[in-house]
């Protein structure tokens, strides 16, 4: 069995695959000052089922190119759409964000949330700032700690897991240094990880157990997915994501 049909079974028929909620889709989108303006070209990379895509759909007039390598995630966001009534406004395109072919300057916003770490923070702000148009935005949620101090168990298991993980002084550092100006900065609260994703994974698992007869591979999954839980409960007051919304600056 391969470790994606495990995780596509965790994670499909959730409504999002990471820490996230509505209102803060919403909160960086006023924030990134797009709500004004039309007939918008948004790329949302690492999308998901779609929880923001939707999101964004919703509250911008805009076009909006949802993206993941994972083309399961992509026909449930498709279905999501389609009940939301925000179909027209959503392509999905199946598609590595290391590897994007979108045109020089034709993108008016990338939203990525939870997602960028896959390639890397500044690996994907250097790789994506090429689509944007002058003044774009870019708007991104990456595991950020909250103080320069924290418990060295919380430490060792994030630099473990994310070696990038940092202080959101640091990220808008190297925002500053990949040619964008930061215009917005939040943090996700606990119900965004506790009560729209920790808690329906944990409603999830009994019934993943089942599926695979108990077998390791998805009791190890499972574990390791408690163990980040477990941590987080305990330290949420050291680590988070932090949403960066920036704007791109002239080359
Ligand atoms: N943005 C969604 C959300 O917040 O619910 C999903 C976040 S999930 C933690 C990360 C997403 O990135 C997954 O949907 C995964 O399939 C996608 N992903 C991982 N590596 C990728 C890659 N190299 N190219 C495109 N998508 C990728």
């Amino acid at each position: 069995m391969e470790d994606i049909d495990l995780l596509l079974d965790l994670h499909k028929k959730a409504d999002r695959q990471g820490p996230g909620g509505e209102a803060e889709t919403r909160l960086a989108v006023t924030l990134s000052g797009l709500s004004d303006r039309k007939n918008l070209k948004i790329a949302d990379i690492g999308c998901g089922t779609g929880a923001s895509t939707i999101t964004l759909a919703k509250s911008l007039d805009a076009d909006v190119t949802a993206v993941d390598f994972l083309q399961d995630f992509l026909k449930e966001l498709e279905q999501h759409a389609k009940t939301e009534g925000v179909s027209r406004q959503i392509t999905t395109l199946e598609a590595s964000m290391d590897a994007l072919t979108f045109g020089p300057s034709t993108l008016d916003a990338i939203w990525s949330e939870g997602a960028i770490y896959n390639i890397g923070f500044e690996r994907g702000i250097q790789t994506w700032r090429p689509f944007l148009k002058p003044g774009g935005i870019l708007a991104v949620s990456e595991l950020t700690w909250l103080s320069d101090q924290r418990p060295s168990e919380l430490e060792d298991y994030w630099s473990r897991e994310y070696p990038e993980v940092d202080t959101a002084s640091a990220k808008m550092a190297l925002l500053e240094a990949n040619g964008y100006t930061p215009v917005g900065y939040f943090t996700l609260p606990e119900t965004c990880w506790l009560d729209n994703y920790y808690r329906p994974m944990q409603e999830r698992f009994a019934g993943l157990l089942e599926k695979y007869d108990g077998a390791s591979d998805a009791r190890a999954l499972v574990e390791a997915e408690q163990a980040e839980i477990s941590l987080y409960e305990r330290f949420s007051a050291f680590v988070s994501y932090g949403y960066y919304i920036a704007r791109k600056l002239p080359d």
